[in-house]
């Protein structure tokens, strides 16, 4: 197992004690966290970090390859602790996302007038729906009412 400060170093990261922390956090989430959510979670170890230098810590993680922002249309910039191509479900009532990966999603034939407008980074799926929570949660709402079986 590489360690947090291998995992800098490798990037070209100077590993800092703030940097390390940052990572520590981002890599145990499984929620793809906003920046936001890694600092309340650093600030248990580290109650003097700022917002924006977790903002700056996770834009370098990024750069760097080492975790992956999020393109998403959920609300707000989210983080990936996995920087590897995967596909997401995104929840459109509670914004979670969850990894899924959809089979041939990166072999994908992008059509030839995209080349006219820019170069391919990478293609992503993302499928789109109301995770299982939220209809568990809508469900048992609704039992008050829904006298018949369907
Ligand atoms: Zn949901
Ligand atoms: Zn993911």
């Amino acid at each position: 197992m590489d360690t947090l400060r291998d995992i800098c170093r490798r990037a070209g990261l100077k590993a800092t004690h703030q940097r390390l922390e940052i990572l520590r956090e981002m890599l145990q989430a499984k929620d793809h966290p906003s920046a936001e959510q890694i600092h309340q979670r650093v600030l248990r170890r580290l109650p003097t970090v700022s917002l924006d230098t977790v903002y700056r810590t996770l834009a370098a993680f990024d750069q760097h390859g080492v975790i992956a922002r999020v393109f998403s249309s959920a609300s707000c910039v989210r983080y990936d602790p996995a920087p590897e191509r995967h596909d997401h479900f995104v929840c459109v009532k509670c914004n979670r996302i969850m990894d899924c990966r959809v089979s041939g999603a990166g072999r994908l034939r992008v059509p030839a007038t995209v080349r006219t407008m820019g170069t391919v980074e990478r293609i992503q799926v993302e499928v789109r729906g109301v995770c299982i929570r939220c209809l568990n949660r809508a469900r048992g709402r609704r039992r008050w009412w829904k006298q018949t079986p369907e």
